[in-house]
Parts: C-alpha cells; structure tokens; sequence
C-alpha cells in the first residue's frame, strides 16, 4: 500500500546552515519515503502565493522575506498518516516548545526561522505539493 502524502519544505535557514543532509537523514529514517524532491529559489510572488493563508498576519512580510532570502528544498513525503505524523515529527512551530528529538527542537532557530514546513492537512498537503511539483516530477 502507498500510503498517504504530505509536503515539506527545508526553509533557507537549514539550507543556509548546511542542514540538508542532516534533516533529509532525520526524514528518511523516520519512515518516510521521498517520492519528489527539488531545490528552488523561490520568487517574492511565489513566496506570497504559498504563504497567502497568512497575508492579515503582523509577521507576513517578514515570512516572505525569510522564505525568499536562500534556496528551499521542497519535497513530497510518503507515509501512513502522513501529514499528522509528519507534524509530530517537525514538532511546534516555536522551537522553545518543540519537543526533544524532533527536527525543530535539533535544527530550528527561531519561531520565524523554523527550518521546516510540513502540511497541516490532507487538502493542503495537496495543494502545496501542486504548488511545486508536476504529475511527471514524482516517481513511483
Ligand atoms: N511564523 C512567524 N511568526 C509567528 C508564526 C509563524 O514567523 O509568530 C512563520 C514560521 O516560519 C511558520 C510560518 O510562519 O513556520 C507559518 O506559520 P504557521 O502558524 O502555519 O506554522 P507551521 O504550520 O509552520 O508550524
Ligand atoms: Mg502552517
């Protein structure tokens, strides 16, 4: 069985910090199978469309600079329960309150430079995977 998908990205902070290898190690052993991957310098545009649910936010404008500041790595992760795991496995989008062991708590600075997105549903999931990615971009 395939499993069900989410999506992450690794935020120019973990790739500016050469943290690729070492947050796509933590993914892959935790069980998830990567099954589309690229790395991408995202325009201001493109960093306000997928962060667009945020746009009344103080901190968007600050949000799109970060994520427009360095290359991301955006990938499609597979898994049973995918995107709730995968939640749990990132931990809180603050890292003072992110769990031990998970990928925030060992590699993010800060709330703002949080060195990950994982989906928070199903729908999104899907959606920020469209955002990035063509049906010929997946394997498998
Ligand atoms: N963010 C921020 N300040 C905040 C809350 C969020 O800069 O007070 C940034 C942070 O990079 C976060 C992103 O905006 O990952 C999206 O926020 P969300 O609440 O969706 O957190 P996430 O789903 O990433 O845990
Ligand atoms: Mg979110």
């Amino acid at each position: 069985m395939a499993g069900t998908r989410t999506f992450t990205m690794l935020k120019p902070d973990a790739v500016e910090d050469n943290n690729i290898g070492n947050i796509l190690q933590m993914i892959t052993d935790g069980g998830f199978k990567i099954v589309a991957m690229k790395l991408r310098q995202l325009t201001t545009e493109q960093a306000k469309e997928f962060y667009a649910v945020h746009s009344e936010r103080p901190f968007y404008g600050e949000l799109v600079e970060y994520m427009t500041s360095g290359p991301i790595v955006a990938a499609v992760l597979e898994k049973e329960n995918a995107v709730a795991d995968f939640r749990t496995f990132i931990g809180a989008t603050n890292p003072a309150e992110a769990a031990e062991g998970t990928i925030r708590a060992k590699y993010a600075e800060s709330i703002g430079r949080n060195a990950v997105h994982g989906s928070d549903s199903d729908e999104n999931a899907k959606i920020e995977s469209d955002f990035h990615f063509s049906a010929e971009e997946y394997v498998g």
